[in-house]
């Protein structure tokens, strides 16, 4: 695990970048999208912060690479509470959706978990003295979101699957993309922590990384 700047970490690289923030609250510790690694969750014991104290975990979509301990998470932490967007709720909470899940990709079944809250619209979770920006982003799936944390005067934005791919069995829609890629763009955010490619700094690399994909992917 690797500190991004004070509270917010960067827990590790298992399928997809699994990122966490400490509210520094009675709110515990919030996961930004869980993996597939639980093993690798568990290890942040060693950096002065305890797995018990994962109150919160924050889905940015569907894909089984995000999420696919999370049945086994909430069986470890049985007040863990998960949220993600209604448009990407089924698959995430019902089984037999080895399509939108990515699942079958991976040859795996996906474990279905239910969620605490489904978002409707963009919306914004306080945890302790922390607002979580939870922004509707569709275009990979329709359900994708974006977070947004704003500290010490940086806005870091955790932006998962901001490259894609698209197809037809994640019901990916490029119009959808577009718009969603300059909604972030005009966040003009400062720290971009993205799914499989890393840590993006300062906010013109976010722009550039943000940019290309959008360019790339025309409809
Ligand atoms: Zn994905
Ligand atoms: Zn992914």
């Amino acid at each position: 695990m690797k500190q991004i700047i004070e509270n917010i970490y960067h827990v590790g690289d298992n399928e997809c970048s699994v990122y966490m923030v400490d509210t520094q609250s009675d709110q515990g510790l919030v996961l930004i999208d869980a993996g597939m690694n639980l093993d690798m969750i568990k290890q942040i014991d060693s950096h002065g912060v305890r797995f018990e104290d994962i109150q919160h975990c924050i889905l940015t979509h569907c894909h089984i690479d995000h999420i696919g301990i999370c049945a086994e998470l909430s069986r470890e932490l049985p007040d863990i509470k998960f949220y993600a967007h209604e448009l990407d709720a089924i698959p995430i909470e019902e089984p037999d959706h080895d399509g939108r899940t990515a699942a079958s990709w991976y040859g795996v079944r996906f474990e279905p978990v239910k969620l605490y809250q489904k978002f409707r619209s963009d919306t914004v979770l306080r945890f302790g003295s922390y607002d979580f920006q939870c922004i509707h982003t569709p275009g990979h799936t329709p359900g994708s979101i974006s977070v947004l944390v704003e500290l010490e005067g940086k806005k870091v934005l955790f932006g998962q699957d901001l490259h894609g791919p698209f197809n037809e069995s994640f019901l990916s829609d490029l119009q959808d993309y577009q718009i969603s890629m300059q909604k972030l763009l005009d966040l003009e955010a400062d720290i971009l922590c993205e799914g499989h490619f890393g840590i993006f700094q300062p906010g013109n690399l976010v722009r550039q990384y943000i940019d290309k994909h959008k360019h790339q992917n025309q409809p």
